[in-house]
């Protein structure tokens, strides 16, 4: 047979008449049937993924998420809780057949309010692992209004899509975790004083992506430029979780409690407030005092706090959690065949420097870190094959460390 009389053997067309025929051992196939068949098995992997998607819901219930959670993240319960439930609805809100009832599921989007380093990012990223879904974590203050020197908010979806290896469908159904909103809250209370730049006009733009709306996306990121290609990317079933430290909101709940106080019996031991953890006692118009706007707020349906972290929850941050810190320098450690025991009273050491130096959980690594820098460096390549660490050997190679001058600076 002459290359003229080869033919597609899906399509029937002859070679001159396709760009490409590719032979295969008895058979061949067309550029446009390839195109087609990838287009079909494209089809099936979303229907597949949204098969694993119900079937992963159908197995995790609200207290099975928190289960989970549990298993990376100390403490926080309420804040589990509450967030277990939203997951677990924003995912049933996905899956809800189309119906003719009027009963609209709406969306849970989350804000957390708490201390840096009290684990708000960490509860997006194992939202994320247990779902098996794209997050992109962005951070409130890089963004600006349009037209301003800074990113445009749609770059929050550019960072959604890379996390999604470009997938449109799985980067529609992600996570966004945006940090530090409380930096682009209005600074005044007074919405009459001229508009500030970095502040509510940037709340306005990220309003519509909360609400859910077809945004053009560069998906290279940078400034909307006339010739780049956009990616339409719909924001309806992105579940957004937002997460700030609200400094100072404290001051704002003790006035409001104290206000409440009058009137009532403030006297009863159940109506005593824990100064300190005021978080909780924190309301949706706290927020809107602090200088994020009504809609924002309205758009951030569930409201949870952060506990600050104690000395107990910061001791077990360094053994407990799946991925624990500890562990994790066990492991390497292991790579070399080196055993690494670490006494509890240089644990203890390492929270009561991470308290001293007001780190929070940030803190417990780069102490770590640096206690460790000296074995991890030495080690490998000597005939020791064991190190245990005590509270002398931490001390002495803490006080060797610059991080033991960060308590003059600071
Ligand atoms: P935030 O976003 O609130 O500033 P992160 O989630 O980034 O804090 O936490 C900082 C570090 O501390 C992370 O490495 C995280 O693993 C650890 N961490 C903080 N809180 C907890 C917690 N409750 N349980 C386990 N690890 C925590």
């Amino acid at each position: 047979m002459s290359k003229e009389e080869l033919s597609c053997s899906f399509c029937g067309r002859k070679k001159p008449e396709t760009s490409l025929l590719i032979a295969g051992l008895d058979a061949h196939i067309c550029d446009q049937c390839i195109e087609q068949a990838h287009g079909i098995v494209l089809e099936e992997a979303t229907e597949s993924d949204d098969d694993a998607l119900s079937a992963e819901l159908s197995l995790r219930k609200p207290k099975d998420i928190k289960a989970f959670l549990d298993e990376y993240i100390i403490g926080q319960d309420f804040s589990k809780k509450v967030i277990s439930v939203a997951v677990y609805n924003h995912y049933k809100r996905l899956l809800q057949p189309k119906s003719d009832d009027d009963v609209e599921i709406q969306k849970s989007n989350i804000i957390m309010v708490g201390q840096t380093g009290t684990g708000k990012t960490l509860m997006a990223k194992t939202i994320a692992k247990m779902l098996n879904i794209p997050l992109a974590i962005v951070d409130a203050t890089v963004l600006t209004e349009a037209g301003y020197v800074g990113e445009d908010v749609e770059t929050i979806l550019t960072r959604l899509l890379q996390a999604a290896d470009y997938n449109l469908e799985k980067a529609e159904k992600g996570i966004v975790f945006i940090d530090e909103i409380d930096k682009i809250a209005r600074k005044s209370d007074n919405p009459s004083i001229t508009r500030d730049v970095s502040g509510e006009g940037v709340q306005q733009a990220l309003l519509k992506l909360l609400e859910g709306t077809v945004v053009n996306v560069p998906p290279k990121g940078g400034r909307k430029h006339p010739d780049q290609k956009f990616i339409e990317v719909n924001t309806e079933n992105i579940l957004f979780i937002a997460g700030g430290a609200f400094d100072g909101i404290e001051r704002a709940i003790t006035k409001r409690l104290n206000m409440q106080a009058v009137g009532y019996s403030a006297s009863k031991e159940e109506d005593k407030i824990d100064e300190n953890n005021l978080l909780q006692y924190i309301i949706p118009k706290d927020l809107k005092d602090f200088g994020l706007i009504p809609e924002i707020i309205g758009r951030l349906p569930v409201l949870t706090y952060m506990d600050p972290l104690d000395t107990k929850t910061l001791r077990a941050i360094l053994t407990e959690p799946k991925n624990a810190i500890i562990k994790q320098y066990q492991k390497l450690f292991e790579m070399d065949d080196i055993t690494f025991e670490i006494t509890d009273d240089a644990l203890e050491y390492i929270v009561e420097k991470a308290i001293d130096y007001k780190l929070g959980a940030r803190g417990l690594r780069s102490l770590c870190e640096s206690i460790l820098t000296d074995a991890m460096f030495e080690l490998p390549s000597s005939d020791e094959k064991s190190l245990v660490v005590d509270r002398n050997y931490a001390e002495k190679k803490l006080t060797k460390s610059t991080l033991s001058k960060l308590k003059a600076v600071s």
